[in-house]
């Protein structure tokens, strides 16, 4: 059986990774080429991508795709008619290998599931029998956002702005006009998560500014590890100045799980024009650097590479994904361009391009990512329409002097441009973690009122306008610790 050619359908509608983990686990040994085919929800909606890896490399990846007919067969669910999806994996070789199926929500949750796994190195396979299955529907519940199993109302992530200040001027930011804390965080003030250790999953070291300015960082690393015993998955987005060979070290050697690089340009010049007092050649450097240590398999962080994509940069993104494969690094995010000013707001993908032609555009590139091993995660090709925000429910920020607020918009006040009028994000706090415990804040009356609207509406005035929220910055780019398929933390 083990090289026959597999036909599979499978009709799923998963709230979670555990209702998905029962239709795949008992499922299938295959080791022939492979058609699959079904209908894949998650947290209540359409899959934004869904894709095929077998023995760990990128076999097959389909896009959402629309079946009027399952919106027939279960009218009372608003997004039937775009879980779809059928792949073909034609290049078996023959052999047992793993295969995993991995399915991206809007939302950004990640759910992996391997269904051929290896056993002891044999060959062993059965027959593949699993015909057309329905699985239990259940109706969209806000608790099921996170795409693994969670208590509902706990906090599981944070980002830290470690520092409010940085070392470049890029044009794209609005930190240096409009964050008006300018300081560094202490390692006593961040020291004072420790109630919320044991129950955190992740902390992102950034939020706002450059962390590396901040010298303290590998012990905030290192501390959060220590105490949590390894759990906590830590992460970094940087512009990279900084990071030289001995940061580097320094970072993994504290535990550091992930560095994202922020890179808006592959020419020099292109680069510089947004990165105002960058160095390409150093980014290159320290780039290149960064993945050759993830590669030699030891303790390093996973590293990924960070693009705001504006009219401007799009037609260089192909030379983006040849950058890539040629340093080494397997992992690309491209976000939006969320406009802080009216010439901004003339740059973005979704005001500029028709949307067949971005489609077509996104397709390429997929592709070629799909050939060269890469990982590609995109923005929505327009902002989606909302009325709740799920982006919140297990997660919090908190600012360089230990404010916390909900998310990165609302984390210090600045003018941006929504459907080209000027908006204004405000300041949201709910207490510091000087004066109180995290999880105290996290939990008080007002803040959680404030997630209970998020979740179930009316939403804040402040959320109306919101390009976060409605899938500019790519929504993989968010919270993806809570997922099955996230990253684990290193030992
Ligand atoms: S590197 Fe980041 S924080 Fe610094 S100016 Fe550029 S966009 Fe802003
Ligand atoms: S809609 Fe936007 S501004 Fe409002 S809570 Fe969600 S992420 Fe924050």
């Amino acid at each position: 059986m083990s090289d026959e050619h597999k036909s599979v359908s499978a009709w799923v509608a998963s709230e979670s990774s555990a209702q998905l983990q029962g239709v795949l686990e008992d499922a299938w040994r295959v080791s022939g080429a492979l058609d699959l085919r079904g209908w894949m929800l998650l947290d209540g909606r359409p899959c934004e991508r869904i894709e095929l890896w077998r023995d760990g490399a990128l076999a097959a990846r389909a896009l959402r795709v629309e079946r009027a007919d399952l919106a027939q067969a279960f009218p009372e669910y608003e997004h039937a008619e775009r879980g779809g999806f059928a792949l073909t994996d034609a290049a078996s070789g023959g052999r047992d290998a793993p295969v995993t199926l991995r399915a991206v929500s809007h939302t950004g949750a990640v759910v992996e599931r391997t269904l051929v796994e290896r056993e002891g190195g044999a060959s062993a396979s059965r027959p593949c029998d699993l015909g057309p299955q329905e699985i239990e529907f259940k109706p969209r519940t806000p608790s099921a956002a996170g795409g693994c199993d969670s208590e509902p109302g706990a906090l599981y992530g944070v980002s830290i702005d470690t520092t409010s200040v940085c070392n470049l001027r890029c044009t794209i930011c609005a930190l240096e006009r409009d964050y008006d804390l300018k300081a560094h965080m202490p390692l006593a003030l961040f020291a004072r998560l420790e109630d919320a250790f044991k129950q955190l999953r992740h902390i992102s070291f950034s939020l706002n500014a450059e962390p590396l300015l901040n010298r303290e960082l590998e012990a905030m690393v290192a501390l959060a590890k220590q105490r949590s015993n390894g759990r906590i998955t830590t992460s970094l987005a940087t512009n990279a100045m900084l990071l030289d060979a001995a940061r580097l070290h320094a970072l993994s050697e504290a535990g550091l799980d992930a560095l994202e690089i922020s890179i808006d340009g592959v020419k020099r010049d292109s680069y510089l024009a947004v990165r105002l007092g960058a160095n390409f050649e150093r980014l290159v450097e320290n780039i290149a650097r960064a993945a050759e240590l993830e590669r030699g398999g030891g303790r390093a962080p996973h590293v990924s590479l960070r693009w705001v994509m504006s009219t401007s940069n799009l037609g260089e993104l192909p030379d983006l994904l040849e950058f890539a494969a040629h340093v080494g690094v397997r992992h690309l995010v491209v976000n939006g361009l969320e406009p802080y000013t009216a010439e901004q707001s003339e740059l973005t993908h979704f005001t500029r391009l028709g949307e067949s032609e971005l489609r077509a555009q996104f397709e390429a590139l997929e592709d070629r990512a799909m050939q060269l091993g890469l990982r590609l995660d995109l923005p929505l090709l327009r902002p989606e329409p909302y009325t709740t925000c799920e982006l919140i429910e297990h997660a919090c920020v908190i600012r360089v002097d230990g404010t916390v607020a909900p998310c990165s918009p609302l984390s210090y006040s600045r003018a941006f441009y929504f459907e080209g009028r000027e908006e204004r994000h405000p300041l949201i706090g709910f207490g510091s973690i000087a004066e109180r415990p995290l999880l105290e804040l996290w939990n008080s009356p007002d803040y959680v009122e404030f997630r209970r609207k998020a979740l179930h509406g009316p939403l804040h005035a402040a959320c109306k306008t919101c390009l976060k929220r409605s899938g500019v910055i790519c929504p993989l780019k968010h919270w993806n610790w809570l997922a099955a398929g996230a990253p684990q933390p290193r030992r």
